[in-house]
């Protein structure tokens, strides 16, 4: 871009959403306080993004795009026992899922260098000190909500002592948790966070990208404010309970003061990171809550562990990998943050919001097949033995541009189990002895034998098609009560159907006033495995390709085990809401 360019012009979406936040860049943009905005995701690789995460992208990521700006994703990786580089992966694969790239990929670890110098001039600005009280004393010191809390008898010491102190820890001579250092601000402060919160912690541990380079590690509230002003984050976003960490936020930016102290930067050079240091704004939004999931890496962690599902990509895991193999798709997922919208409310979106955006965008955008779930076999007994015919079928109902596919038809066909029924109930409209129902796209058939076992199960229907009902003919539109989906017999191929239902039957299963936890509340039916027959279109599916079976619901060809040999199909979602009230 010339130097002269116009900024970028905010896109129509920016000008539909009018959340704060938005509100509050566009302001800085109008006033000249910004020219361009940063911001970042900053997840800690210490687990799998869930579907709250997404909100938290869908802004960061959003928001940039919008307006021009850019954002990074950044590894806040400071904890390194908890993280993995599994997780940093599969991070990056949800991201760009989602439809979002990254500016910039960063690590706090990058800054490591950068954070011990900053640790360093707070100590030299007499703003920081080496505390050698252990952590059951610091808690004692440290007061409560209504008490103040006590200085430290270290938080005396002279610049030299702490800087030789902090050197040494830095140089390994200490034992883990023997000291810490502390910054200097004010123990009598309503905000604990301000009790001289510590910076740094000793910890002799192996970190994923630094290895043993490290013996101590700078703690979360230093490393996440100094690591958005050292990447030039204009707007730092992040979830509410994180607005009591603020004056911390603030405080750590305006005396480290990156932008004003180019030097403390030099450690990014052997990185080859440019530098952008700049003053950052943290403004904080509400979580993403859903009823009937649990939403925290915590929990999700120990649901695998405890092997309560089938790891984390199990379909009925609200981690964004789980979604996915659900098949849920990257546009319901935008379209539920969309919708939920951003604000300082906390608030609990009916888990059928959810599902009613992946229902929006797959009615829309999911081609249609035919698959029996629980086949019943119906055999056209006027039809020619070996009987074979080829139907042009439309794609999608609404949308022409998806064109037609061929589906076979023949003597002997599936149809749904259900759709049968000797002694129908009041307003039964679809098949009976002696009845007739409209085959999807194929004509009308009438009733006229139902085979059985010798326990009485129904075995086999034999049934009459009416010739003039037949694509084409006179009598094509004639009227019947129901029409049913089929599959022919010879043709179908078999699949396996995972039948997937909500993963918890309590609207709240974190509550745990009443003594239970979300384990006594998972539902026992959130899985069943059937075996059916698909259309030999649907086989052919490419892993993760999404259909709605018809009647039946929306199904998404398995990521990991669909071949078109052996298909394996999810159900996403039914069609309609089956756990609504009444
Ligand atoms: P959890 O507490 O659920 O285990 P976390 O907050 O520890 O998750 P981080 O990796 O620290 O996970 O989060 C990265 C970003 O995602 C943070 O900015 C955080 O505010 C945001 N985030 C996490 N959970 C949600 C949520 N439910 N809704 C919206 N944003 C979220
Ligand atoms: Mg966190």
């Amino acid at each position: 871009m010339s130097p002269h360019a116009d900024p970028p012009a905010p896109s129509a979406a920016a000008a539909e959403k009018r959340d704060f936040i938005r509100q509050i860049v566009r302001d800085d943009l109008a006033s000249g306080k910004h020219a361009a905005i940063r911001t970042r995701f900053p997840p800690e690789p210490n687990g799998y993004l869930h579907i709250g995460h997404a909100k938290a992208i869908c802004l960061d990521f959003g928001i940039a795009a919008e307006f021009g700006g850019r954002c990074n994703l950044r590894f806040d990786d400071t904890n390194p026992a908890k993280e993995d580089p599994e997780f940093v992966r599969a991070i990056q694969d949800d991201v760009r899922w989602l439809g979002f790239d990254w500016a910039s990929l960063r690590h706090a670890s990058d800054y490591f260098g950068v954070y011990y110098l900053a640790a360093q001039k707070l100590i030299r600005d007499g703003k920081a000190f080496v505390c050698d009280l252990s952590a059951e004393e610091v808690r004692q010191y440290r007061g409560s909500l209504t008490e103040p809390g006590r200085e430290s008898p270290y938080r005396g010491r002279g610049v030299e002592e702490n800087l030789d102190l902090f050197a040494r820890m830095r140089a390994g001579e200490f034992a883990d948790g023997a000291r810490t250092l502390r910054a200097k601000i004010d123990m009598a402060s309503g905000n604990i966070n301000l009790r001289d919160p510590a910076l740094y912690r000793i910890k002799h541990v192996e970190h994923q990208n630094t290895g043993a380079e490290w013996p101590i590690y700078p703690m979360y509230d230093f490393a996440h404010a100094l690591g958005d002003a050292i990447e030039g984050i204009t707007h730092s976003l992040c979830t509410l309970e994180f607005e009591d960490h603020r004056p911390l936020y603030d405080w750590c930016v305006d005396h480290v003061d990156l932008a004003g102290h180019p030097e403390l930067l030099e450690p990014l050079r052997a990185h080859g990171l440019p530098e952008e240091a700049a003053k950052p704004r943290q403004i904080e939004f509400s979580r993403l809550n859903i009823n009937y999931t649990v939403m925290s890496k915590r929990k999700l962690t120990q649901l695998v562990a405890e092997h309560l599902v089938d790891g984390w990509d199990d379909p009925r895991m609200y981690t964004l990998q789980g979604l996915r193999r659900r098949g849920y798709t990257p546009a319901a997922l935008r379209l539920l943050v969309d919708r939920v919208g951003i604000s300082k409310q906390n608030s609990v979106i009916d888990f059928s919001v959810l599902e009613g955006c992946l229902r929006e965008d797959l009615d829309a955008s999911a081609p249609r097949r035919m698959a029996v779930v629980d086949p019943l076999r119906l055999v056209l007994a006027n039809l020619p033995e070996g009987h074979e015919e080829s139907l042009a079928f439309p794609n999608h109902p609404k949308d022409e541009a998806q064109g037609e596919r061929q589906v076979p038809f023949s003597r002997e066909l599936w149809i749904e189990r259900e759709d049968f029924a000797e002694v129908p109930p009041k307003g039964w409209k679809r098949l009976v002895p002696g009845g007739e129902a409209r085959l999807r796209g194929a004509g009308i058939v009438r009733i006229d034998e139902v085979v059985k076992d010798a326990t009485g199960r129904v075995m086999e229907l034999r049934g009459w098609l009416d010739p003039e009902s037949r694509p084409g003919m006179e009598g094509a539109n004639r009227k019947v009560k129901g029409t049913l989906h089929w599959v022919s017999a010879r043709h179908a191929v078999a699949a396996e159907i995972r039948l997937y239902d909500r993963l918890f039957s309590v609207e709240k299963p974190d509550d745990e006033s009443d003594g239970k936890t979300y384990r006594d509340h998972l539902n026992p039916d959130s899985k069943k495995t059937v075996h059916g027959w698909i259309e030999p279109a649907a086989a052919l599916a490419a892993p993760e390709q999404s259909f709605q079976f018809e009647r039946s619901g929306y199904f998404v060809a398995d990521r990991y085990d669909h071949t078109p040999g052996k298909p394996v199909f999810n159900r996403s979602v039914t069609l309609r809401d089956t756990w609504a009230a009444g």
